[in-house]
């Protein structure tokens, strides 16, 4: 073996893991009017402190925000721990993890033109 061949870098052989993330339908959250519309936007400024949060939609009334990228096992933990925190079931929803961020609905894995964010 020569030189050349030990510096080189292996090359991957197995493909990357699943990402998932979890969306937070904060627009539903603050129409229901329940305390977990606070408790979320107190959670969503730590998740945004870490690196955790991007942000699909903004509304006057709310945002409908992502968490992620995890681990599908984490994703899930984050969305029970939100529901038994008080958010309601229909306002979280785990899913596979993109690299564009995609609206709420869009079943797109790969960036699509509805989603992509606008050009200033
Ligand atoms: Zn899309």
């Amino acid at each position: 073996m020569t030189t050349t061949q030990q510096l080189a870098l292996p090359l991957p052989t197995t493909p990357p893991p699943d990402l998932w993330g979890v969306v937070v339908d904060g627009v539903l959250l603050n129409s229901l009017g329940t305390a977990a519309g606070n408790w979320w936007a107190k959670s969503a400024a730590q998740f945004h402190r870490s690196g955790k949060l991007r942000c699909l939609l903004v509304l006057p009334i709310g945002a409908v925000e992502e968490i992620g990228p995890f681990s599908r096992d984490d994703a899930e933990f984050a969305r029970d721990h939100l529901v038994e925190s008080g958010v309601h079931p229909r306002a979280v929803k785990a899913r596979r993890w993109t690299e564009q961020p995609h609206m709420p609905g869009c079943r797109k894995a790969k960036p699509c033109r509805l989603c992509a964010p606008p050009t200033a």
